[in-house]
């Protein structure tokens, strides 16, 4: 007799999972692939998702499915193919690969417990016990039990063979129906913002809410971030109100925007992606400079995807930087956007994923993991900003959201558009390999010249007496700017207020007792403190030094707290608003600050990398790099690559739109091949260099890099594995195409006092070598969890360390 039985992949981290386990489908049973299922596992329950269904002669011993969560599916055939690709590409397991496709929202905990039978049927003496009230009230799970005692788990057992407890499943969705509770303004932002500043000491956490939504207008009701007991008095004040409502989509959308004229140069790239986009799957790198509209022409190719009746895709790297790119969206698309970032609720993230599955939304917005989400008609990827590190993911299962496009591109038919103004090395090369089409904006949409770049040798400031952290062209066209009532942006790529703690005398520096790496100096209201940048670790900062004794410990090496710290001082009038980690952590913080800079509430804007990432000030008239030598000496093969990126998108911020505008680069290196490139606004020159270089050493885009991680809280361990792991490589068949560099410490070799060693191999293609690496880094990974430790595989790992 045949059965139907189902394969399914079951949720949780564990290797042994990484496979489909066959469960028996009951009759009468509805299930189809895609959807969530509780099945039973050793003496539990799981929850999973249905990968197949067949018909087998064998499923006698199988054990049944509990129960089905879904009557339609929750990921799409092509989502699952997108999972076993991710197994492939990345060696992670299948419970990962599903876990970084489906939304958290979409996450079930299954759990099975005892509850106890109706009171009627238990005798006197049962019900007293108190083994029998733990059940009755609190539902618990065997583990609960036995946690216990040996002796109440058999009595437990007793208890259900008499039927005075039965065993029950639970399963609760990590979202449920319920409505979500917003905190809305009632009072103009002005207000609302004095009643801020006026409760900032009394009552931070008011003050907190009150600025944020001076900023927002409405906010997801978190009720860790802001308790009750601090709401109800602005409530009591009118400046606050509850509303408790379904999520609202179609609110603050604006009025629509016109599709203004597009200037020859857009006007002819989007003939040539069109034109592309015809004959179905390709790959095109926009390479437009700063300024140059890349965003109009992606908006023109949507439109076109749209009127075909196709859906569109487009990443960005971050949503909270690009506030004024997701308005335009949605300003020319309204309802037909949907917009995926880490900021949505559980609940929104849900229903915006499912308006995606159900084909409302056409225009999908969203930083690297919205790449994952389930449209089934796609015709259009946009990568915007596509050198951009961060669609890289540091974490299991390590994809990068870049090649997941082109995987699903190429599967869907669809055209994939790259765009940036420093294409990456990758890119470019497949250009070069005829892999992509090179599509170019050369100037920019406002019909000026970029604007000019021009270096300060530090060296000379020095030697004309100038000991200000500002060289004197610096401080003249900075003020030249506030009095045009212009706006500047001042660029460091260090946040705190120094890099570093070092002795005068001699010369320590100062650590962190639980990471192998310096304390960062920050300023607090109390004085210097020192923190940790890995572990958070924090001390105040003291004059005596630790290792000599000497009173001589000094903060060295700029970061943007003193860059803001010394502007107020030569110019205590200048209104400075800081964008970093540091002032951006809080929730709704950073759209804030950059609404405030537009709207001109300040004349500078200090900022680390953030501020590189296509923001569009048309106010800006200065862009000033404070000390470019903080990017120049990365450990990185790309760190040139990286710093040339940096320079030109920050250079690029400057005159965007009817003004002039200018870049002063200050260094000690001015004759650094990056800084160079940047100031001649010279792609081409660079690009060269750079290929040339890393074709000679051998680095991508010529190979590729994978990096193994081991991580133990005892070093001897953490150094065996990574050693372990490079002796099975070197043993292994593939050894012949496989450059192995030898076990060593990573870039940092403790972390929160966790030791950390690592592999590096390089490799000509991972097909060739992936079976032996993977069975190698599977090995020492089991090894390692039965140890207490840990082990990673980076797959085309984009950082060394
Ligand atoms: P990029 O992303 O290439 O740096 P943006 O897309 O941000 O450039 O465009 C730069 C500026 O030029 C924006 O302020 C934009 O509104 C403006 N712009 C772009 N295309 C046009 C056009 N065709 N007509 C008028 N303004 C345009
Ligand atoms: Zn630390």
């Amino acid at each position: 007799m045949t059965a139907r039985v189902a394969e399914i992949v079951v949720d949780g981290t564990a290797l042994f999972l990484d496979k489909r386990f066959d469960y028996l489908i009951p009759p009468g049973m509805d299930v189809t692939p895609g959807v969530r299922v509780v099945v039973p596992m050793r003496e539990s329950v799981r929850s999973g998702i249905v990968w197949a269904v067949k018909a087998s002669a064998e499923a006698g011993q199988l054990r049944p499915i509990a129960r089905v969560v879904d009557r339609d599916p929750v990921l799409t055939p092509h989502q699952m193919r997108m999972a076993e690709w991710l197994c492939d590409r990345y060696a992670a397991t299948l419970p990962e690969a599903v876990s970084a496709i489906l939304p958290g929202a979409f996450r079930v905990r299954a759990r099975k417990v005892l509850v106890a039978a109706p009171e009627a049927s238990i005798p006197d003496d049962v019900r007293a016990l108190p083994l029998f009230r733990f059940i009755a009230e609190c539902e618990p799970e065997w583990r609960d039990i036995r946690a216990r005692s040996k002796a109440d788990e058999r009595k437990a057992r007793e208890f259900l063979r008499a039927g005075f407890v039965r065993e029950d499943l639970r399963v609760d969705e990590a979202v449920g129906e319920k409505r979500q509770a917003y905190l809305v303004a009632r009072a103009p932002a002005e207000e609302l913002r004095r009643e801020g500043e006026r409760r900032s000491r009394r009552a931070p956490r008011q003050s907190d809410l009150l600025l944020q939504l001076a900023a927002c207008r409405e906010l997801i009701w978190d009720r860790r971030a802001h308790p009750p007991s601090s709401v109800a008095p602005l409530v009591e004040a009118g400046l606050v109100e509850v509303a408790e409502r379904r999520v609202s989509r179609d609110g603050d959308r604006g009025e629509e925007e016109p599709w203004p004229e597009l200037t020859p140069y857009q006007a002819a790239a989007v003939r040539a992606l069109a034109e592309m986009s015809r004959h179905g799957h390709g790959v095109a790198l926009l390479h437009g400079v700063t300024g140059s509209g890349k965003t109009e022409v992606y908006l023109h190719l949507i439109r076109a995807a749209i009127e075909q009746d196709g859906q569109a895709l487009v990443l960005v790297p971050e949503i909270a930087l690009t506030p004024q790119l997701v308005r335009r969206f949605q300003r020319r698309f309204g309802g037909k956007v949907a917009v995926l970032h880490s900021g949505l609720s559980l609940g929104e993230r849900r229903e915006e994923w499912t308006r995606v599955l159900a084909g409302e939304a056409s225009v999908v917005i969203g930083a690297r993991s919205a790449v994952f989400a389930p449209m089934r008609r796609l015709r259009l990827v946009v990568i915007d900003e596509e050198h951009e590190p961060s669609y890289k993911q540091e974490d299991a299962p390590h994809y990068d959201a870049r090649e997941v496009a082109l995987w699903r591109a190429r599967e869907a038919g669809a055209l994939v558009v790259l765009g940036s103004a420093t294409p990456s090395l990758a890119s470019m090369y497949r250009v070069e390999r005829g892999e992509a089409r090179l599509v170019s904006l050369p100037v920019r949409a406002n019909g000026k010249p970029l604007p000019p770049v021009d270096v300060i040798d530090m060296r000379e400031e020095l030697r004309a007496g100038n000991r200000s952290i500002f060289s004197r062209r610096l401080a003249e066209e900075l003020e030249r700017t506030v009095a045009q009532g212009m706006q500047a942006i001042l660029f460091l790529n260090r946040r705190g207020f120094a890099h570093a703690a070092l002795c005068r005398a001699c010369g320590h520096g100062m650590e962190c007792p639980r990471c192998d790496i310096h304390l960062t100096v920050h300023r607090r209201s109390h004085g210097h403190v020192l923190i940790c940048h890995y572990c958070g670790h924090e001390e105040p900062l003291i004059r005596r030094c630790p290792a000599c004794g000497e009173e001589a410990l000094v903060p060295y090496g700029l970061g943007t707290e003193q860059v803001e710290h010394h502007l107020l001082r030569e110019w205590p009038n200048l209104r400075v608003l800081r964008m970093d980690f540091d002032t951006t952590r809080r929730k709704g913080a950073l759209e804030s600050i950059i609404e405030r800079f537009q709207r001109g509430e300040a004349d500078v804007l200090v900022g680390t990398q953030m501020i590189a990432k296509g923001l569009d000030f048309p106010r800006v008239r200065l862009v000033g790099v404070v000390a470019a030598d903080a990017m120049l000496t990365l450990p990185d093969y790309r760190a040139n690559e990286r710093a040339f990126q940096l320079l030109t998108q920050v250079a690029g911020r400057a005159g965007r739109a009817d003004t002039d505008g200018m870049t002063l680069i200050q260094t000690y290196q001015p004759g650094h091949r990056a800084i160079e490139a940047a100031r001649s606004h010279d792609y081409r020159m660079f690009y060269e260099r750079e290929r040339e270089g890393r074709a000679f050493f051998r680095y991508p885009p010529f190979c590729e890099l994978a990096v193994f991680l081991a991580s133990h809280t005892e070093e001897r361990l953490a150094h065996g594995a990574a050693a372990r792991f490079e002796r099975e490589l070197e043993r292994s068949p593939s050894a012949g195409n496989l450059t192995i560099l030898p076990a060593g410490p990573s870039g940092i070799r403790r972390i929160d006092n966790v030791y950390r060693y690592q592999v590096v191999i390089k490799y000509a293609a991972w097909q060739d070598v992936k079976e032996d690496v993977v069975r190698a880094y599977r090995l020492v990974k089991e090894k390692m969890n039965r140890l207490g430790g840990s082990a990673a595989l980076d797959v085309n790992a984009q950082r060394i360390g």
